[in-house]
């Protein structure tokens, strides 16, 4: 099992994990492209990220 480097919480389910999506406005994405951050649903400390699949419009409204 995985456990937060932070503040140990073991995480075992999808739920303890929180991801966040971030814009691509930063310039070093392509703007097709969707980042996401894997956060530690106790402490927020980032676990991991990564870059979905293109997403075709762009239109920015999404979770959260
Ligand atoms: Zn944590």
């Amino acid at each position: 099992m995985v456990h937060c480097p932070d503040c140990g919480t073991t995480l075992e389910e999808t739920a303890d994990i929180e991801f966040v999506e971030m814009d691509a406005t930063t310039g070093f994405l392509k703007a097709s492209k969707r980042f996401y951050t894997a956060n530690c649903a106790a402490c927020g400390t980032v676990l991991g990220s990564g870059v979905a699949g293109a997403k075709a419009g762009g239109g920015g409204g999404g979770a959260v």
